[in-house]
């Protein structure tokens, strides 16, 4: 049995009569622009989060960009981050003009090692950018309590990481912003791309709302039936903001997440039972939950464990590597191998096995039996 990565169209049949009535919904109200469907979907979301507000975006990417700027960082400042993440994490840093300081991260959780962002904060420190890598949450309240004391914001990456809690408390109100993903493969995913920043702060929305406009106030397009108001332009800003669409879209697939997350700590639990004592599994730090948004084992002979399961129909992914630092667009910073040894070796070692509600417990099984194979085979 063959078993592909990622399966779009098994969730789409699903859902597929409220997907296509939430599509023509807003194709046939004609209304594709400043409608109604992204302010419910933004409150929908904040509700389900447990953040105040919700600012939706056309992608994580953009998402973290606008949270930087609407926190006014850009040309001088520095921002702390990791260097095995989504290239999206760093170049929206350069996009606001500021400067990204790479740490190591911690081996159990890779994610960032709090003493070596304690180590890397200068006088041009501005923020703090952790990611919740594969969905464990980064050490959110130690590294909270160093941002306040040093006079620093935090933007927290949460692309991989929507449902995942500290203490039970979900993730999104643990930072100054949470910046979250929709693109398709994520845990609740658009039909294109989307993303979406939370906060506490109403000002702060406002101005990130704002970014995502033009700059404008979204109520000086609402303004149907009516003559519109002269243009008055007081700030600029990005066009980037979600869409109608996809609006609706995520707001028939928002009441799923919560029951896909349960199906991923089942696959995650049966992964673990059946390969512990073959390779290095993940594991969930005590008093978190994890989100499980990737599976991702690490194993020595990776890439040739990973031509077995190939041979055998099953996908498997490198989920971010090799670190960004050894990427050639990064090679102006000057790093070499050595630099980040504990991103370095994950990124040498690790490999995303198949996990999500795409997916049913033959699936994992066949995954599992693959995997054990392939290992087996080389011994
Ligand atoms: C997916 C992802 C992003 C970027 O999100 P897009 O919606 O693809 O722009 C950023 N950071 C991390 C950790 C991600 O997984």
């Amino acid at each position: 049995m063959a078993v592909p990565f990622y399966d779009h169209r098994k969730l789409y049949t699903r859902r597929k009569t409220e997907i296509d009535q939430a599509i023509f919904r807003v194709i046939e109200s004609g209304c594709l622009d400043w409608g109604d469907e992204v302010p419910a979907f933004e409150a929908e979301f904040a509700n389900w989060v447990g953040a105040a507000h919700a600012v939706t975006t056309n992608s994580g990417t953009a998402a973290l960009q606008i949270a930087l700027l609407a926190l006014g960082i850009g040309r001088g400042d520095e921002v702390i981050t990791v260097t095995n993440t989504d290239i999206g994490t760093i170049s929206a840093i350069h996009c606001t003009g500021a400067e990204s300081v790479f740490v190591d991260v911690d081996p159990a959780t890779l994610c960032m090692d709090v003493a070596a962002v304690r180590a890397a904060i200068g006088p041009r420190t501005r923020a703090i950018l952790p990611v919740d890598m594969f969905g464990q949450p980064a050490a959110l309240l130690e590294l909270g309590d160093l941002a306040r004391s040093k006079g620093l914001v935090m933007v927290e990456d949460a692309c991989l990481a929507l449902g995942a809690e500290i203490g039970g408390r979900r993730i999104g109100t643990f930072s100054d912003i949470t910046c979250f993903s929709f693109a398709p493969t994520k845990h609740l995913g658009s039909y294109g791309s989307g993303g979406a920043c939370v906060t506490a702060d109403a000002a702060l929305a406002e101005r990130m709302r704002k970014i995502t406009a033009y700059g404008q106030d979204r109520a000086r397009h609402r303004q149907i039936g009516r003559s519109p108001p002269p243009l008055h332009h007081e700030t600029e800003g990005l066009n980037a903001r979600l869409d109608e669409i996809q609006a609706a879209i995520l707001r028939v697939k928002l009441p799923d997440v919560e029951e896909s997350l349960a199906v991923r700590h089942h696959q995650a639990a049966r992964y673990a039972a059946a390969l512990a004592d073959l390779v290095e599994v993940p594991s969930e730090v005590p008093g978190t939950r994890h989100a499980w948004r990737n599976y991702v084992v690490h194993l020595e002979e990776r890439d040739r464990v990973r031509e077995g399961l190939t041979a055998r129909g099953i996908g498997s992914a490198l989920s971010y590597a090799p670190p960004q630092h050894l990427q050639p667009v990064y090679a102006h910073k000057g790093f070499s191998r050595g630099a980040f040894p504990v991103s370095e070796r994950s990124g040498d070692r690790l490999l995303g096995l198949p996990i999500g509600p795409h997916h049913d417990d033959a699936a994992i099984n066949e995954v599992a039996d693959g995997l054990c194979a392939a290992i087996r085979t080389l011994a």
